[in-house]
């Protein structure tokens, strides 16, 4: 039994208090800001509150341990990798209650999504590492030979947002690090914990000191210091699309390399030859899994209009057994959302289709939830569908981020693809057709990074995982990462 990472609280008034990692070690900061737990609204946990001068510190022990990291071999990385997955597995169960607790989501997503992932991203990357060759180009007639090289570019800063805290962090951490990069990373100030805890792991795994620093803190503060430092010249970022156009005009004076996945409106057209007896269960999960906070979550039903009313009906009563309730209940499927902030904005869009002529079928102001009264306070909200809205509604244009989806009737393809492309997002979409031809056809002229059909969220982190248009710049994935965390350089050699 691996020796606990997490202390144990000596009451519920006790508060977790979070330290920076900085060059192998925990540093208190002098300022904190408060995290709460969603499922009951208390502050349970203190973050610090990090500015210029921690990142300055954490940027120069990132700098310090770049030399030695950079010049170990590709093999030697790798075993350090796998070694911090090992440990994450062997911790998988505090893990997975911390990042429920931080988060709001259910623990059993929690230990069977957030965790298993984070621990595989660190051991997809460490074997796929192993894997990269670089090109070679002869040109007999000219007497010369030319080839690429691949270097590490320096110090990383990765930024990353709450609703997958440590998977999404780790899928930044891993291949940075395993590429002979050295980190900064600042995870979200509302889900901090399991970010703090891996940091208990590096130094057993055989991380070095300094190869990966964390800084905690606000995106104004610690993140805006983060991307404007000039001796850090990559940023990758994945969070909402207002802060990448920010962090895109603050990097912009150094020339940084950046990497963006952001936010999506993510479409599914369903046509009257999909089965709905996968359609239905399948996109109920696409538009509600963890509360909907998921980017890839799906936000707009198109629905041939000949299937309409069933499908409409089908997936209704299937959003209304989908359970919401405390997260440490393992028969619920949906938890709290992340915040107060967060849970009245969802809300407000329901008011808002509501004032433009929109009905909503099940879901918020329909039903109501049974909560133990330590509950009552947390942020929980219902599965909603919203019907009867127009395309141009905020509801149908905007991300909502939460459990809401919007469900309308379509006549053709031509049709249903120009409205599934008509936002400014274009992260992923899932076409639902047994007509093959149709399935390519369609699947081509969608404007989105991922287009899944008859299916959702099947991955093969080998590919290219991003978004078009608002939703990024850049992909993810073995070899985008690979190019993404290096510099590329072309030497010709004449004989
Ligand atoms: P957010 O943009 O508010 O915050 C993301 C991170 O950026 C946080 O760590 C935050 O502290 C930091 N930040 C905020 N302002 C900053 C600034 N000025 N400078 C530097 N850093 C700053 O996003 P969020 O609310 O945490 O996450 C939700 C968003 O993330 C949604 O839009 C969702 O679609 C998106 N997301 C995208 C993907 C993807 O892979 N495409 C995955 C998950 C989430």
């Amino acid at each position: 039994r691996p020796i606990a990472i997490m202390p144990k609280m000596a009451d519920q008034r006790t508060h977790l208090v979070l330290e920076n990692y900085i060059g192998g070690k925990f540093v208190q900061c002098s300022r904190h800001v408060d995290s709460y737990d969603p499922s009951t609204g208390e502050v349970y946990c203190k973050v610090p509150d990090s500015d210029k001068e921690e990142v300055e510190e954490a940027v120069k022990a990132a700098k310090e341990a770049f030399p030695a990291w950079s010049s170990k071999s590709p093999l030697e990385r790798s075993q350090i990798l796998n070694k911090l997955a090992d440990l994450i597995d062997a911790h998988l169960e505090e893990f997975a209650q911390a990042e429920s607790k931080d988060q709001g989501k259910t623990i059993t997503f929690a230990r069977t999504v957030d965790i298993p992932r984070s621990a595989y991203n660190f051991r997809f990357f460490a074997s796929s590492i192993l894997h990269h060759t670089t090109e070679c180009s002869q040109m007999d007639h000219m007497g010369c030979m030319l080839y690429t090289v691949r270097s590490p570019v320096g110090v990383a800063g990765l930024i990353s947002p709450w609703n997958l805290p440590l998977y999404l962090l780790t899928w930044k951490i891993a291949p940075a690090i395993a590429t002979g990069n050295t980190v900064v990373a600042k995870p979200s100030e509302m889900t901090s914990v399991t970010a703090w805890m891996m940091c208990k792991l590096l130094d057993e795994a055989g991380v070095p000191p300094g190869v990966v620093n964390i800084v905690f803190g606000t995106g104004p503060r610690a993140g805006d210091a983060l991307v404007s430092h000039p001796e850090v010249p990559l940023i990758s970022f994945t969070g909402s699309t207002t802060t990448a156009q920010r962090i895109t005009e603050r990097s912009a004076p150094h020339c940084k390399k950046l990497s963006m996945e952001l936010g999506g409106k993510n479409p599914a057209l369903v046509f009257r030859d999909a089965d709905l007896d996968e359609c239905v269960p399948a996109t109920v999960r696409s538009s509600f899994w963890n509360q909907g906070e998921i980017c890839l979550c799906t936000s707009r039903i198109f629905v041939e209009r000949s299937i309409y009313s069933e499908f409409l009906q089908r997936f209704v009563e299937a959003a209304q057994k989908y359970k919401t309730g405390v997260p440490t209940d393992t028969t619920v499927h949906n938890g709290a959302l992340i915040s107060k902030e967060h849970l009245e904005k969802v809300k407000g869009y329901v008011k808002l289709a509501l004032a433009e002529g929109g009905k909503v079928l099940c879901g918020e102001g329909i039903s109501s939830l049974d909560l133990p009264e330590r509950n009552k306070s947390g942020y929980f909200m219902l599965p909603t569908v919203i019907t009867d809205i127009s395309d141009e509604s905020r509801c149908m244009q905007e991300e909502i981020f939460g459990p809401v989806t919007c469900i309308v009737p379509f006549d053709s393809e031509e049709e249903v693809i120009r409205r599934a492309n008509n936002v400014k997002y274009g992260l992923s979409a899932v076409v639902w057709s047994r007509d093959v031809g149709r399935v390519h056809r369609v699947a081509k002229q969608l404007q989105a990074g991922l287009v899944w059909t008859n299916c959702w969220l099947i991955r093969d982190l080998n590919l290219p995982f991003g978004g078009m248009k608002y939703s990024g710049i850049g992909r993810e994935g073995a070899k985008d990462s690979y190019d993404f965390f290096t510099e590329v350089k072309t030497i010709a050699v004449k004989h």
